[in-house]
């Protein structure tokens, strides 16, 4: 089974609209076992659409359009459509009639040129779309099959995942399955050197790489009536081999595992952050739930709000400076002490671009964790990026150093 989307429209080209379509109706078709094998976008002109309407019923089985099915002179896909199966344009009066019947449902005056809506290549099915007034079109020609949506990604999402996605998934026979793990602390070489011998040794299996600033997420894909058993069997072999860099056996947030670690330890936080300016607090906060773990989150910016609001003592501020495995302990402690939690975790670094110097380079980041009646530990990073990316990582190195420090304690 083979799946092709064409994405239409001018905006899409210019980089003034994302193409957010696109990823939706290859997340649906994915999570239905189905790949996308191909997707192009084309701007709103009639020949244009043809022939690459054209070209892809000449490799595809399926072929999805998202776009231009409005009412206005720019929306011409359904002439295409009509053009390359040699189809006559029909008014349909049942269309028209659910159309007003639905403005007729809300009081509502319908605005002008509804009937052009009804509208359609002849025997088509339309596809109905219950947040418009743009139905979709489905038809089969010849053993090929064509759905056209509108672009309007909320009122195309519905009419894909409860009328398109099925049809097609019915029709499948060896549906792909796959399983998502999520990792961080390890690039990616490093991570593909610790599997290269298994994806060799496998080729039954397709493993993706998918590298972000927060770490790695793995994909392991395969196909056909023992797909399940053979990742169960592939995912045993490469559990051990990614030692801790694997937090996840899904795709999630490192957030998430930590949240579920407090939770389950039974554990309140605090954080004390300088160079993230609150990105860790904002990252532990982003759970819902997370109030029965957060408690509070300092912004310690300046020396002066290390010593007030924590009491980090400002001689060793000058000692060692800001960004020093001295002031990073300080600065957790202060925050356990200062908030009566169960843990604390601290960050100050070098985020750039200036304040570099040749002892404290950008991206020089210091991390400590505090617990309540243990030893405070701390670790000194070192990020590459711009100084966006360095925050970023900076509050993921440090949620990475909590998971690790509360996973290692409950063992
Ligand atoms: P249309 O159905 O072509 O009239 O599209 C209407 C609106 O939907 C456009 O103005 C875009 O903002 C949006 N849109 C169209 N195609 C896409 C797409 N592939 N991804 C995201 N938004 C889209
Ligand atoms: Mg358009």
């Amino acid at each position: 089974m083979t799946v092709e989307l064409i994405t239409i429209g001018a905006e899409l080209l210019s980089g003034h609209t994302l193409n957010t379509n696109a990823r939706y109706i290859g997340e649906q078709l994915a999570l239905a076992g189905v790949a996308l094998s191909r997707q192009i976008s084309i701007p709103d002109d009639h020949d244009t659409i043809v022939a690459a309407i054209r070209e892809s019923l000449g490799r595809a089985d399926w072929v999805i359009v998202s776009g231009g099915l409005g009412p206005t002179n720019d929306d011409i896909t359904k002439k295409a459509i009509a053009r390359v199966f040699n189809r006559t344009l029909v008014f349909r009066d049942e269309i028209l009639t659910l159309l007003k019947e639905r403005y007729a449902r809300l009081g509502r005056e319908p605005g002008p040129y509804l009937d052009t809506q009804a509208v359609q290549p002849a025997d088509a099915e339309f596809v109905p779309n219950e947040l418009g007034t743009a139905v979709g079109i489905l038809l089969n020609d010849g053993g090929k099959w064509l759905a056209a949506v509108p672009g309007v990604p909320r009122e195309m999402r519905p009419m894909i995942s409860t009328h398109i996605v099925p049809k097609i998934a019915a029709q499948v026979k060896t549906a792909i399955h796959s399983h998502t793990w999520s990792t961080t602390g390890w690039p990616e070489s490093r991570l593909y050197a610790a599997l290269e011998l298994l994806i060799h040794d496998h080729p039954d299996i397709s493993v993706a790489f998918l590298p972000s600033e927060l770490g790695v997420k793995l994909r392991f894909s395969a196909r056909g009536a023992d797909a399940q058993v053979a990742l169960e069997r592939f995912a045993g072999l490469v559990r051990p081999r990614l030692e801790d860099a694997l937090y996840a056996e899904h795709d999630t947030g490192l957030e998430e595992v930590v949240g579920q670690l407090l939770r389950d330890k039974q554990m309140t936080i605090s954080a004390a952050e300088s160079c993230t300016g609150g990105l860790l607090a904002k990252r532990l906060t982003d759970v819902p739930g997370a109030s029965s773990y957060v408690v509070s989150g300092y912004v310690v910016y300046a020396n002066r709000a290390k010593t007030e609001l924590l009491g980090v003592d400002p001689l060793l501020i000058e000692k060692h400076g800001a960004v020093s495995e001295p002031v990073a302990r300080a600065m957790a402690e202060g925050a356990l002490a200062r908030s009566h939690t169960d843990c604390s975790i601290s960050v100050t670094g070098i985020a750039g671009p200036d304040g570099g110097t040749p002892e404290k380079p950008i991206g020089l980041v210091w991390l400590a964790i505090a617990l309540k009646g243990a030893e405070t530990t701390a670790r000194e990073v070192r990020l590459m990026g711009n100084r966006e990316m360095i925050r970023a990582r900076a509050a993921q190195a440090g949620l990475n150093m909590l998971r690790l420090r509360l996973f290692g304690d409950q063992q």
